[in-house]
Formats: structure tokens, C-alpha cells, sequence
């Protein structure tokens, strides 16, 4: 079987290069041809020796993704369904802006953590990606956006681990994925540019405070632990002082000086004045001085399944501003490509789901609406 030359860092495919007999740095050559010039024949590779040139078909190849279909957005944002086989298929967006373009990239095929507002979430899980398929997803959009808009310059700046699936959850694939996007010899991204959004795997945070330290996005949306136990089922294991002791953990390692936290604006659910000063007193009084952090309120999108409800804007701009008299900086995020299903939360892919997390999920619903009826459904505040 040919190694997939997208599945190495630089250290590992310096390690490749020396299993073939050649020296440590043709590995920074062909990271550069690969990466960098979105090369994938070998024969093109000039300065690489000829010996090499001819050997590398024979050991290795550069695997992209099978593209299903792009969909592109009125507002430029462009949507990609890339196939990983075996009936999935994973989704990656990209989002221009004035001053940067930024990729959201799956980490996994669907998602075991169930979050109930997330439509991958309602998909279920086939199974993680590889780090191959995690870096292919930027390796395609770079090289096609750059022919596209006739340009060598670099044309994604900022990459966000938001797209489908719990990127701290495929935690051996992610991090040499993440190397390769912070690599000079590749996509040369700053640190403070890489995000990865996580539920709130505790014991991962840690690690990746040691292991490759980028910005750090934590997908709060609740409160309190009732709320968010419900919510964020991931919260009945890792709890929210838990979380935020590990928050504080990461912060002196982080490109920042601060933790993002996403709170995804639900109608009658978690949008009350009352859940914005719990929130408040939450950040301000865990630990002494609080947690350093942005809060970043994110309009709910809706779909049928969830049988959520987006908050009005007039709550989502009193919720903010209660935030914001207490002096911690808040923004509600600007929702891209909706008429693509692109935006935040709405990332569904095609997931053949292989561990139940579908029929949990629904089980999990009935118990909610029997035991707890004032959690379950809009217009009710849990507190
Ligand atoms: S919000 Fe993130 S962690 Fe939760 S189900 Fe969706 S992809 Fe998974």
C-alpha cells in the first residue's frame, strides 16, 4: 500500500524519507512541492534527485479527496461535500472576508458527542479522520481557490477545527495535522490563526497546552451544568468547573491571552437575561480573577430535527449587552452562507451512523421531555 505523503508532518516524513535511504531534508522539499505548491505528481518535482523522482510513485502517492459537490454561497461562501468512503462524506467551508479567508475544517465523520442544537450532532458517528483527510480538505480548497482567483499568493489565513465532529475526540490525527498547517515548509499559519473548537474534552486540552498550543474556542452554551448537561452531553462527564480549571490550565500556553467561548443563541432555552448573569457570575467568579475570555454569541440555524428556535435579535442584543457591562468582550457572530446550509451548526455531511449515537440521542429526548419537561422544550428556562 503507497504511503499517503498528506498523513505525515515534517518530522514524519522526514522519518519516510529516511526508511528510503535518502537524507533528512528532501523531506523539507517535497513537504514544500506538496504543500506549498499543491504538487501531487512526483515527475514535476525538479530539484528532487532523479533516483528519487522515480522511486516515490513506487512507495507513496498524495491522496486527495474525492470532491461530491461544491455549493456556492450569494455571499461567496463556498461549501464543499468531500468523500472519505464507505457511504461518508464530510463537508468543509470556506468564508471570505475583507481582510482574511478562513477554512472550517471536519475532523470527523459525524460526531459522538450528540450536541442537541447541532445538526452534525442529530447525524451520529461513522468514525474519525485521518490526518491525511484532515490536512486534504485545506491542501484541495488552498490550490483550487489560488487557480480560481488566478493568484500564488496564499488565500486562506485563518483555519477554524469547527466543522464536523469533536477534533480533541481524533486527537492522534489532529495534532500532526495541525503541525503541517503551522509549518513554514507548508501552509506557514500563525498560531493565533488555528482554531480548534472543542466541547470540552478536559484531559485533551491539557495535552494539546503541551503538545501544539493554537487558539482555543470552547463551546459553552449554557450557564450552568443542568443546562448544559442537557445541551452538551459531554458536560455529564467533564463538568463546567472542571472545564474552566482546564481553560485557566491552557490560557499561559495559548497564542492569546484568552479563551473564546461559543454560546449558540437558543429562543427560550439559554437566551435569557437571567441565563446572561449566570453567565457572568460563572466567568467572573471560577477561580480568583475569573477566566480570561470572548464570549462569541452565535445565532442559532435552525433544522427540524432539533426542535430549536432561533433567538430573536432583539434578545441576543439585550443578552450581549448584559455581557458587556460586565466588561467581557462579546460579539455575535455574522452568520455566512445560510442559504447553503454552511453556517455554524448546520454542517451535516453524510454520515452512516456506526455507534447508535442517533438512537441515544433520541432516547435521551424522550427521557428529557418525561423526567425534565422544563429543559426540553423553547420558551422554558432551565436556571
Ligand atoms: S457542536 Fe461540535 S461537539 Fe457538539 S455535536 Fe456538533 S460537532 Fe459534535
Amino acid at each position: 500500500m503507497l504511503a499517503n505523503l498528506l498523513d505525515f508532518d515534517i518530522e514524519g516524513l522526514a522519518a519516510f524519507c529516511e526508511r528510503l535511504g535518502e537524507k533528512r531534508f528532501r523531506a523539507t522539499q517535497l513537504f514544500r512541492w506538496v504543500h506549498q505548491r499543491g504538487e501531487s505528481d512526483f515527475s514535476r518535482m525538479t530539484d528532487l534527485a532523479k533516483s528519487l523522482r522515480d522511486k516515490l510513485p513506487t512507495v507513496a502517492c498524495v491522496q486527495p479527496l474525492q470532491v461530491l459537490s461544491e455549493q456556492v454561497s450569494s455571499d461567496g461562501t463556498t461549501k464543499w461535500l468531500f468523500d472519505v468512503g464507505q457511504g461518508d462524506a464530510v463537508e468543509t467551508v470556506f468564508i471570505p472576508e475583507a481582510d482574511r479567508g478562513t477554512l472550517c475544517i471536519s475532523s470527523q465523520a459525524g460526531c459522538a458527542v450528540g450536541c442537541r442544537f447541532c445538526s452534525t450532532g442529530h447525524q451520529g458517528f461513522s468514525r474519525n479522520l485521518t490526518t491525511g483527510e484532515i490536512v486534504a480538505q485545506l491542501w484541495f480548497a488552498e490550490h483550487v481557490l489560488r487557480k480560481r482567483f488566478g493568484t500564488t499568493e496564499r488565500v486562506i489565513s485563518n483555519v477554524v477545527m469547527m466543522g464536523m465532529g469533536e477534533p480533541l475526540q481524533n486527537y492522534d490525527a489532529l495534532v500532526p495535522a495541525l503541525r503541517t498547517l503551522l509549518s513554514d515548509h507548508a501552509y506557514g499559519l500563525s498560531r493565533r490563526r488555528v482554531t480548534v473548537s472543542t466541547s470540552g474534552v478536559v484531559p485533551m486540552i491539557d495535552r494539546l497546552a503541551q503538545d501544539c498550543p493554537v487558539a482555543l474556542a470552547v463551546s459553552l452554551h449554557a450557564p450552568n451544568d443542568l443546562l448544559r448537561n442537557d445541551l452538551v452531553p459531554l458536560n455529564r462527564k467533564y463538568p463546567l468547573a472542571e472545564l474552566l480549571d482546564a481553560c485557566n490550565r491552557y490560557i499561559p500556553f495559548a497564542p492569546r491571552d484568552f479563551i473564546t467561548f461559543e454560546y449558540c443563541m437558543l429562543d427560550g432555552v439559554n437566551d435569557q437575561a437571567a441565563h446572561a448573569h449566570q453567565l457572568v457570575a460563572l466567568l467572573r467568579g471560577h477561580s480568583e480573577g475569573g477566566v480570561a475570555c470572548k464570549i462569541n454569541l452565535i445565532p442559532f440555524n435552525p433544522f427540524p430535527a432539533s426542535g430549536l428556535l432561533r433567538s430573536p435579535n432583539s434578545q441576543v442584543q439585550v443578552f450581549a449587552q448584559i455581557l458587556q457591562d460586565a466588561a467581557i468582550v462579546t460579539t455575535v457572530r455574522k452568520t455566512r452562507g445560510d442559504d447553503i446550509a454552511a453556517a455554524c451548526g448546520q454542517l451535516a455531511g453524510d454520515v452512516q451512523d456506526r455507534t447508535g449515537v442517533v438512537q441515544r440521542m433520541e432516547r435521551r429526548k424522550i427521557m428529557m421531555q418525561t423526567q425534565k419537561p422544563e429543559m426540553s422544550g423553547r420558551k422554558e428556562t432551565a436556571l
